[in-house]
């Protein structure tokens, strides 16, 4: 008998029908119709990214084997409570990595040179002669960069920071990457020291209790006045009423930010500083990229649910027991 799965928030149609020749599909379009769709019968696998997947969420859920999360990040989902049913997570690093970097390399180049807030000072007619400096940005070329956090992603932007533009790279981590360290010439840091000493400095570690509000006033205020900081990794990671008093402030020069406290962020503080530069939630969001996070996670479900062992799994641990 076909194994039913629960598809939500958003899946291309030839992935579902993919899925629908080897399983019962059903799709939901609003998180409010969960509960509903997991007291309906067994859910075997559920696929899908975005939603809050907690206790209260999968109460109803009966017979679930596999949440296939289509991102690398899974705060989203109660992790403990996944273990404590014997509910496998599957998710899909390594795909997104490059794309992520580029975005925090452009985060970091627009903050610099003023890219957006020049975009508007021009389209609003106000160029009638030669720019001064008021309106000068600041070079990343040569300068030292801080990743907070070098795994996939912080490797790359690192990467790119070192062979792209001869950028000094320091890391932080939970241990050290002596491999990267050679390939990098990067150097391990405390997270205080690598504050101070960065001219960038970019967040890539993901969400838990130790990293939320990772950087707050206190770290911020260990920044260099002319320093950039950018979060690609988790809004919560960062306190965000400290970041516009130090922008507002010139505690440190600018920011960019991909990811916020409450997304979607619709209204907020930080729309009105002009040295920051932010974006809604685009790290993975190319075609190309989002469709094999979209690829990887079916393969991951079908994996799961056709007793063959995913390529990804978060908790392994799960399968032995
Ligand atoms: P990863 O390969 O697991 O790397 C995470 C790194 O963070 C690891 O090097 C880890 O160190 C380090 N780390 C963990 N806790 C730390 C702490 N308390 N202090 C210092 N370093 C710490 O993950 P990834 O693929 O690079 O992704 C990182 C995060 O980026 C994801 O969890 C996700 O939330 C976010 N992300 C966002 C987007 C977006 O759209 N904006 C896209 C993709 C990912 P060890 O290796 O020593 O344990």
């Amino acid at each position: 008998m076909k194994k039913n799965v629960v598809v939500f928030n958003r899946l291309a149609p030839d992935l579902v029908d993919r899925l629908a020749a080897s399983f019962n599909v059903v799709q939901l379009a609003s998180s409010a119709d969960l509960p509903e769709a997991l007291a309906a019968g067994p859910v075997h696998g559920l696929i899908g990214a975005g939603w809050q997947l907690g206790r209260t969420q999968l109460a109803a859920a009966v017979g679930l084997e596999v949440v296939s999360s289509i991102s690398v990040g899974y705060d989203n989902y109660d992790l403990d409570y996944l273990n404590e049913c014997g509910v496998l997570l599957t998710n899909t690093p390594d795909v997104l990595t490059e794309t992520t970097a580029d975005l925090a390399v452009t985060l970091m180049l627009s903050a610099a040179r003023r890219i957006v807030e020049l975009d508007g000072w021009l389209r609003a007619g106000n160029w009638r002669g030669a720019l001064g400096p008021e309106h000068f940005g600041c070079d990343m070329y040569g300068k030292t960069l801080g990743i907070i956090g070098l795994g996939n992603i912080g490797a790359a932007i690192a990467r790119r920071g070192r062979f792209g533009f001869g950028m000094r790279v320091l890391y932080t981590s939970n241990s050290p990457k002596p491999a990267l360290e050679q390939e990098l010439g990067a150097a391990f840091r405390d997270m205080d020291t690598l504050l101070s000493e960065s001219d960038f400095v970019c967040v890539v570690v993901p969400l838990n209790e130790h990293t939320h509000r990772l950087i707050g006033q206190r770290e911020l205020g260990l920044m260099k006045s002319s320093a950039i900081l950018v979060n690609v990794a988790r809004g919560p990671i960062l306190d965000e009423a400290a970041l516009v008093e130090a922008l507002s402030t010139g505690q440190i020069r600018a920011a960019g930010l991909d990811v916020y406290e409450q997304e979607p962020l619709a209204d907020s503080p930080l729309f009105g500083l002009n040295n920051l530069v932010c974006v809604p939630h685009i790290g993975s969001a190319t075609h190309e990229t989002r469709r094999a996070m979209a690829e990887l996670a079916v393969q991951n479900l079908e994996q799961a649910l056709l007793g063959e062992t995913p390529l990804h799994m978060v908790n392994p641990q799960v399968r032995a027991v």
